[in-house]
């Protein structure tokens, strides 16, 4: 039968954050990274493929819940250390502690994935309220700040912040006005930061994925419809979702010296979506 990875991710979704012959090759190896949402989706992918690497993880979450744990416990397996710090990234001051817990905890600072994010389908501009509004805004960009400010001044020359935007950002997206506009916005960000800490040695780029089968997907909520599935990818030119698992080597990419020429620049993951400007 042939491969569709999103469906086999769909339909085994603890499995599948990176995939099994994924070879480590120590690109991180003693490298601390901070990650937002690191507990579920993109942001397990990214966590398991940085511990394979050899990099110890610190990850920020909204709740505890049994993701978390579970992560931890992947990572743990790959014989790294993980910090479960549970909080709110629209906090600025939860937004620095998790900072300092990282540094304290695994000492030091070498890398930070601003991920976290929250996605709210409207049906047109007038139905979107002043909360949903501020509240797209305060976890998506707010959040990104916030934890960018707080990681800057322990981040020396060779570290890197990469930030999670989205094909949205570029395509738009008529039932996620909110959720496109701040995406984009992490863009600006990425771009403005990146020139900011250039002579720092400091890089900062973004990746923008395209539909990833991940509980951010409302269709992916519940027991998994492999007809949902395969709707969610029918946009892009290979016709299908992607797996996380396929998200967190793009990361390690722009974490590691690999990527030492490479800042205020977006990495496509997309199934093969054309993108211009
Ligand atoms: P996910 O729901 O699995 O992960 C989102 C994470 O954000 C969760 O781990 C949650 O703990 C965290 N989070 C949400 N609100 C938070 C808050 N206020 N404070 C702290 N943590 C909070 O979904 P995902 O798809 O892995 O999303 C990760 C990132 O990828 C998001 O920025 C999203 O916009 C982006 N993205 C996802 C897709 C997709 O198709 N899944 C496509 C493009 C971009």
């Amino acid at each position: 039968q042939e491969h569709q990875p999103g469906v086999e991710s769909a339909l085994e979704p603890a499995a599948l954050h990176i995939r099994a012959d994924y070879v480590g090759s120590g690109k991180l190896a003693g490298k601390k990274a901070l990650i937002s949402g690191g507990d579920s989706g993109i942001g397990r992918s990214v966590a398991l493929h940085f511990a394979r690497e050899g990099a110890d993880i610190a990850i920020l979450y909204l709740e505890e819940d049994e993701d978390a744990e579970e992560t931890k416990r992947l990572v743990e397996k790959e014989g790294r250390q993980c910090l479960l710090i549970s909080g709110d990234v629209s906090s600025s001051v939860v937004c620095n502690d998790a900072v300092a817990q990282t540094v304290k905890t695994l000492g030091g600072l070498d890398i930070l994935v601003n991920n976290a994010g929250i996605q709210v389908i409207s049906e047109d501009i007038c139905s979107i309220s002043d909360e949903e509004w501020q509240r797209h805004l305060n976890i998506n960009v707010n959040g990104y700040f916030y934890l960018a400010r707080a990681a800057v001044p322990h981040l020396s020359a060779g570290s890197a912040i990469i930030n999670t935007s989205s094909i949205n950002a570029f395509t738009g997206n008529k039932s996620l006005l909110a959720y496109s506009t701040t995406k984009a916005a992490e863009l600006g960000f990425t771009r403005a930061l990146s020139l900011e800490l250039v002579t720092h040695g400091v890089r900062v780029n973004a990746v923008a994925p395209g539909p990833v089968w991940t509980p951010l997907q409302p269709a992916s909520w519940g027991p998994v419809d492999p007809q949902a599935v395969a709707d969610l990818g029918k946009s892009t030119p290979m016709e299908r979702c992607g797996d996380p698992a396929e998200l967190g080597p793009a990361y390690v990419y722009l974490a590691s010296q690999d990527a030492s020429f490479v800042t205020g620049q977006t990495l496509h993951v997309n199934g093969g979506m054309i993108i211009n400007g």
